[in-house]
């Protein structure tokens, strides 16, 4: 699978937030996009998932060579790219249990799925990546802890099994070890059809999965492309020197 996002511009409130943005993310890749707070990373997320608070005003996102671009969100997931649930308001009130199985066989349609089964995989997963088992009948969104939702997103990554998957601030609000287990679930899932775009402030979780490539994404335009040196360069001189480059 290939995700391609080409000169995107895009707004948000009316206000033009990326400016021709160009980025490729090819299965078996693994990307970083770094950038100062502000710099309009967890925008290009937004974009990438279709959420309908932000308006592309240029440019175009190919998967596989299919434009996106104006796909709804369900068309993005059928189409391999990995959407964390975006509008949690939407599906409150529903177990996580049903939501997991919903979203499963929306992707997979056609497929019989047997609830005790499905479930007995759901928590056999929940223990992976460090969820308490009582969480299948939690409903979504119903007083996660920063954590814990982080770790429902990996959850959902594993079953629903995407090939693009973009992770927005992976990292914030994880100790050491759910870093380290995050970081081993996303090596052990990347494959040579399965591409990563992983958004971060900061260069901690790229210890754990050293990325190919590295975006540095200032003012809605990315200001330089590198591979892992310039997450270490990052890490020592921080941004300040890449905004004169912009
Ligand atoms: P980053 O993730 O790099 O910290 P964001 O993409 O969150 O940056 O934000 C980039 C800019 O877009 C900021 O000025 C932010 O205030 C603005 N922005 C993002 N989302 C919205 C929104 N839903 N409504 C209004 N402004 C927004
Ligand atoms: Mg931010
Ligand atoms: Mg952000």
């Amino acid at each position: 699978m290939i995700l391609e996002i080409n000169n995107l511009s895009a707004s948000v409130e009316g206000k033009e937030i990326l400016k021709n943005v160009n980025l490729t993310v090819k299965g078996g890749e693994i990307h970083a996009l770094m950038g100062p707070n502000g710099a309009g990373k967890s925008t290009l997320g937004n974009v990438l998932i279709g959420h309908p608070d932000y308006k592309v005003t240029g440019g175009n996102v190919l998967l596989d060579g299919k434009d996106i671009t104006f796909a709804t969100p369900e068309e993005r997931a059928r189409a391999g790219l990995f959407l964390a649930f975006q509008s949690p308001v939407a599906v409150e009130g529903v177990r996580i249990s049903t939501f997991l199985r919903i979203a499963y066989s929306n992707l997979h349609p056609g497929e019989k799925i047997v609830i005790s089964e499905f479930n007995k995989k759901v928590k056999s997963l929940m223990k992976t990546v460090g969820l308490d088992e009582s969480f299948i009948s939690r409903s979504v969104n119903d007083g996660f802890s920063g954590g814990e939702r982080k770790r429902f997103e990996i959850l959902q990554m594993m079953i629903l099994k995407p090939k693009i998957i973009i992770l927005d601030e992976i990292d914030s609000g994880l100790d050491v070890d759910a870093l380290r287990m995050v970081a081993e679930q996303i090596r052990s899932y990347l494959n040579n059809d399965v591409g990563f775009l992983i958004i971060t402030h900061y260069q901690r979780i790229l210890k754990d999965i050293p990325p190919q490539f590295v975006h540095v994404l200032v003012n809605g335009t990315i200001v330089m492309n590198g591979d892992k040196s310039l997450s270490d360069k990052i890490e020592e001189e921080g941004y300040d020197w890449l905004k004169e480059v912009a």
